[in-house]
């Protein structure tokens, strides 16, 4: 692979490898650069909730609109790149399963009754896992094994100097460094845009052993399957940045959710990562407000179910596509007073 891809993208996490197929998939060199390891990304349940998302997300119409149509660009894009799709469905067993019925049945969700809740066919899941590693071996993505430490601007595009002493330059640079985006050294006005990501601390406790065959939801959390056995999550703890596994934290979890079904001397495996968010929980995906210079960041809880979406939304921006309808809604520029709008024309290449 040449060593001037069409497209950079800073980040080998959901946001960073969809968009790097998706671009791929349209005939573009991507070459995609992250240190490697655990990310918010690999230690995710993989849920692809529309239905109960929505309800976490205080039961938005538009919010469920655009959550549906994310979770409806999961099976062209598992089809085209052969991925786990699971179409198993979730139910919720907390209090007021009739009341929760009413609120998927209002946001146009299916649901039915169960013995012990509520049931909707809505929800799906992935393997992350399974996903991450086979977006990286995607046909015209390659990989660099590197931390960025500095974007900036050069004649036809921007350029990526890595902490090995390696600079990337291409037409196009995609930032997709989820909460790792705070340390990158940008221009001034993208950092300004980027500096309304927030860091979630996540924190999910693995056991090797099976406690259902689809997705458990309650106000305390969920079980839900996983490649060999089950996950309990999970956490959200806001401007936590540490990776360290709170065992106290993850044992109160694990009762709130699964009860008896776990003792308490079970083997655990907890695994933690750090969400971005936005102000208004949904990604920056599109312009960064200077021309080449993109964004595929923050999707808070949901990075799974948006990936292929924000993925679509980033390709067709980059692409000079008509956006579609539910670009509007991720565009960065919403949070650019007209202030760092100036700031941008001025750092434009
Ligand atoms: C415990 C937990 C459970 C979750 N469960 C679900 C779920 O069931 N369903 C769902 O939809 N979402 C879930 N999420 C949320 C989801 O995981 C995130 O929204 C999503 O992973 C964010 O993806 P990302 O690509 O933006 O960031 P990340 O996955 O964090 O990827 C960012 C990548 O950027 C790289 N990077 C950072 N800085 C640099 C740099 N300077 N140079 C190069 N690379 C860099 C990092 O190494 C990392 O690999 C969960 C999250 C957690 C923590």
């Amino acid at each position: 692979m040449s060593s001037s891809p069409d497209v950079i993208v800073v980040g080998a996490g959901v946001l960073g490898l969809c968009t790097a197929a998706t671009l791929a998939g349209r005939g573009l060199t991507v070459t995609v650069v992250d240190p490697g390891g655990p990310n918010a990304s690999s230690v995710a349940a993989g849920m692809i909730a529309p239905a109960f998302e929505s309800l976490a997300d205080g039961d938005d119409p538009e919010r469920a609109r655009l959550f549906r149509d994310a979770r409806d660009a999961w099976p062209d894009f598992s089809a085209r790149h052969g991925l786990p799709l699971y179409r198993e469905g979730a139910r919720w067993t907390g209090a007021d399963a009739s009341g929760v019925a009413a609120r998927l049945t209002a946001l146009g969700f299916a649901s039915e009754s169960c013995s012990d809740g509520t049931f909707t066919p809505d929800d799906w899941r992935t393997d992350p896992q399974a996903v991450l590693f086979t977006l990286s071996k995607v046909g015209g993505v390659a990989s660099v094994r590197s931390e960025v430490q500095a974007i900036g601007p050069v004649a036809g595009g921007w350029q990526a100097r890595t902490r090995d002493g390696e600079t990337l330059a291409a037409g196009h640079l995609v930032i997709a460094a989820g909460a790792g985006v705070a340390a990158l050294d940008l221009p001034t006005s993208v950092s300004a845009l980027t500096g309304v990501v927030a860091p979630i601390r996540g924190q999910i406790g693995f056991i090797a052993r099976s406690l259902s065959d689809h997705a458990v939801r309650s106000s305390h959390g969920y079980v839900a399957p996983a490649t060999g056995g089950s996950v309990i999550g999970a956490t959200m703890e806001p401007g936590r940045t540490d990776l360290d596994p709170d065992e106290d934290r993850g044992r109160a979890l694990i009762q709130a959710n699964a009860g008896s079904a776990v003792s308490g001397s079970e083997a655990v495996t907890w695994r933690v990562g750090i969400r971005g968010a936005t102000p208004d929980g949904l990604p920056l995906a599109g312009s960064a407000g200077v021309p080449g210079l993109w964004l595929a960041l923050a999707p808070r809880r949901n990075g799974w179910l948006l990936g292929p979406l924000i993925g679509a939304v980033v390709a067709d921006a980059i692409q000079g596509h008509p956006p579609g309808p539910q670009a509007a809604a991720f565009d960065p520029g919403r949070f650019l007073t007209e202030g760092l709008q100036a700031a941008s024309r001025r750092d434009a290449p």
